[in-house]
């Protein structure tokens, strides 16, 4: 069967580059289930749908067209024919997904194309996001909980994001989305058998190569 990768992580703890480290190393393709959660949200803002009408958002995301590239290095997104592989980091996506993510038919239909994305990648894939190694993937052969320490995952989103950003808008969104996404239960905790890796210390590459040292021979 076709390796499953399942790497789930908060906001900057490096989930992104260490996922698409890990495909590219492995030669597996590449989801990226936030951008899943962002483009639904780019969306129902463009149509200008209410977001606390979690009928009419899930209504929109049910009808969406959503087309994901998942080569590691050149990961695209489109919704309804919009690229908005770019547009999902604005922002503005990034202070609402919460309110989509936590509609919880909007949850279940994007489970259901993620599991459908997973078992049609018949070269292996590594899955990200915050629900892989519990909702998504739970029967993965490697599940990773990737965390770090708040004030560096602050430090690497403002690397990320530049230095003419200010630093204190940077510490208030990731806190933010923290709290805002801490109200999906399934967020918390380490699942029993899913390795948690701190990267609060780590490089880039020793991430990559403690996550590859879980793959079964
Ligand atoms: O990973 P990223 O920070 O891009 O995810 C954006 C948002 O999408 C998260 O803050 C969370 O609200 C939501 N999300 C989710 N479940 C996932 C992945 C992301 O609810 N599997």
């Amino acid at each position: 069967t076709p390796l499953v990768v399942a790497i789930d992580g908060p906001s900057g703890s490096g989930k992104s580059s260490t996922s698409r480290g890990v495909a590219a190393r492995l030669g597996l393709a590449y989801l990226d289930t936030g951008a899943m959660y962002r483009a639904a949200t780019w969306l129902a803002v463009h149509e200008g749908v209410d977001l606390a009408d979690v009928d009419a958002v899930a209504d929109l995301v049910a009808r969406a067209q959503l087309v994901l590239e998942l080569a590691p290095e050149h990961h695209s997104v489109t919704i309804d024919g919009h690229d908005v592989t770019t547009a999902i980091r604005d922002p503005d996506v990034s202070a609402a997904v919460s309110a989509v993510a936590t509609n919880l038919a909007v949850r279940a239909d994007l489970v259901a194309r993620q599991k459908q994305v997973i078992a049609e990648a018949t070269g292996g894939i590594v899955a990200e996001g915050r629900d892989i190694t519990t909702v998504v993937a739970p029967e993965a052969p490697v599940r990773v909980l990737l965390v770090a320490d708040a004030s560096a995952r602050v430090a690497r989103r403002h690397a990320e994001l530049g230095e003419h950003v200010d630093a204190e808008a940077v510490h208030d969104q990731v806190v933010r989305r923290d709290r805002d996404d801490s109200t999906v239960a399934a967020f918390h905790d380490a699942a029993p058998g899913v390795t948690v890796l701190d990267s609060t210390e780590l490089t880039l590459e020793q991430v990559v190569d403690a996550i590859c040292a879980l793959v079964p021979a």
